[in-house]
């Protein structure tokens, strides 16, 4: 492992500028229409202007720059300029309503608010309200008023700002059981560190050209492949969203794809998928459970066993299955170099034995430093030690290899998105009528797992399934919204009170499979 102190001023943007000076030509992206490619002059050219600019405007070290545009290069030149000036980059979901961009926008309290043109009227009112000095938009096709401004001020790029190991660079919100998202502080170390460690591991060069079809709000497409590809110099085959036709398209001509369990069970289902990975290197999936079938149907199909991997983003990756090596079907591997897992006890905190299960914690370079202006939920979530406790409940075999078993959180995964269910339920709560509601995740053939909500209601109440799918849907992102309604006369409670949500998931477990 790599002493820390390797990353005092940011890895990811002095590897950027050693790429840069090695071949400025070189194409960083590319992209499956007529769209003109992306070579690494153009690429850093466009973070310094980003840089310069937010430099001009006043941006201090650890101000926040909130940024919800859909995925382009211009979003990643943006998340390397916001960091290169010094700034904490937080990328929101472009598809978050209006409610939920008020929420993070009032918690993080950001100097700097980039939205798309088409919801500046709304947003803007919004960011007003939360006393947001500097407000631009950004389009895909460089379009909106934060290019126009750079254009006219013409800020000449100096120089970065310079950030220690543990300054943030960026703030990720992520869901919790209780209350609402919270924002996961990850500091300069955990990003340079990380990306050092994949491209190690994962064996990541300059040759490789990775399909990118994951979302750039998310640690998964922001930090895992993004960082990857620019850490190693690879090449990146830029999709704006995942797309069954264009990824076997894209095949021939890549070598390796980052995915969710669902881009997998979809791929499965083309007829050229085989002929299509022919000369693929390497197919990895996180972020959700990949079934062990899924697994053995890709390898028979295409010869590729699927590299399965696990993190989360408060600790980015944590284990991987190996490069070389047996890749087993149904566990996320062993622990990335630096990484210490231990699997403990809830009753005695101690580690369990081989093949028991219990509570997954970690320690180690790529952890988060806390949560945003939230100490005590912090504190809750760290050992005295320093093991993080990952929510996680997982068993390791006798090659040391860990399967995730369950979530301690109650976490749902649809879609390879993660779904807090008290975030449904207290809106949910706020329906009329409504006494009280449990929402869980039942198995779903396309997206992993499908949220159901459950409604007790006063005797006497019309509410119907749609005007709950209705409401739902004003208040928060469309993967959020659930798939079945249903209305029951009281909830099953175990003797302390709590929900049983482990009988509700039994009952409706058959709805979508
Ligand atoms: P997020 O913070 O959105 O990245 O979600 C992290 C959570 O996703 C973890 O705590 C796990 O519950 C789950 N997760 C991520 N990767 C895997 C995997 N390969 N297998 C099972 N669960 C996973």
């Amino acid at each position: 492992m790599q002493s820390s102190s390797s990353y005092s001023t940011n890895a990811l943007i002095s590897l950027l500028a050693s790429h840069l000076a090695d071949s400025p030509d070189k194409i960083l992206f590319r992209f499956l229409d007529d769209e003109m490619p992306i070579t690494r002059q153009d690429f850093f050219s466009e973070c310094e202007k980003f840089c310069a600019f937010f430099q001009e405007i006043g941006v201090q070290p650890d101000d926040r720059i909130v940024v919800q545009t859909p995925k382009s290069s211009k979003s990643l030149s943006l998340y390397i300029g916001a960091i290169m000036a010094g700034g904490i980059y937080i990328p929101l979901n472009p598809d978050f309503t209006d409610a939920e961009v008020s929420y993070y926008l009032n918690d993080s309290q950001p100097s700097v608010f980039i939205c798309m043109s088409e919801r500046k009227e709304s947003l803007f009112k919004i960011a007003a309200e939360s006393n947001v000095p500097n407000l631009y938009t950004l389009g895909i096709d460089n379009s909106g008023t934060l290019p126009q401004e750079i254009r006219t001020t013409n800020a000449i790029f100096i120089q970065e700002v310079a950030r220690q190991d543990e300054d943030i660079a960026a703030i990720l919100y992520t869901s919790g059981t209780t209350g609402r998202p919270k924002g996961a502080m990850i500091p300069h170390r955990a990003l340079g560190s990380n990306a050092i460690t994949l491209c190690a591991e994962w064996q990541y060069t300059e040759q490789d050209v990775l399909i990118h079809a994951l979302p750039v709000f998310h640690t998964h497409g922001l930090f895992v492949a993004t960082n990857v590809a620019l850490v190693s110099g690879a090449e990146m085959l830029f999709m704006d969203k995942f797309d069954v036709d264009k990824t076997i398209q894209a095949m021939p001509n890549a070598t390796a794809l980052m995915g969710v369990p669902t881009f997998y069970t979809r791929l499965l289902q083309h007829p050229a998928l085989a002929t299509a990975a022919e000369k693929m290197r390497l197919f990895i999936s996180g972020s959700a459970p990949l079934l062990a079938q899924t697994h053995e149907e890709w390898t028979q199909k295409t010869g590729h066993a699927i590299l399965e991997r696990y993190g989360m983003t408060e600790a980015n990756m944590i284990t991987s299955n190996p490069y070389f090596g047996n890749r087993k079907a149904g566990t996320v591997g062993i622990p990335l170099a630096g990484i210490s897992v231990r699997i403990t006890s809830e009753e005695s905190l101690q580690e369990v034995a081989e093949g028991q299960v219990g509570s997954l914690e970690l320690k180690g370079p790529n952890l988060f430093t806390g949560y945003w202006q939230n100490p005590e939920k912090t504190a809750a979530e760290f050992r005295a030690d320093g093991y993080f406790i990952s929510g996680d409940l997982a068993c390791q075999d006798e090659d040391g290899y860990i399967s995730i078993v369950g979530r301690e959180k109650d976490l749902i995964i649809s879609g390879g998105f993660n779904i807090y269910p008290k975030e449904i339920e207290s809106i949910l709560d706020e329906l009329p009528d409504v006494i009280e509601s449990a929402v869980v995740g039942v198995p779903h053939a396309d997206f992993g797992e499908a949220v159901v909500a459950i409604l007790i209601i006063e005797e006497k109440s019309t509410l119907k399934q749609s005007d709950v799918i209705d409401y739902v849907s004003s208040q928060l992102v469309n993967y959020k919204r659930p798939k079945h309604v249903a209305f029951l006369t009281s909830l099953p409670r175990n003797s302390m009170g709590k929900v049983q949500k482990n009988i509700l998931r039994e009952q409706y477990n058959s709805l979508f499979s």
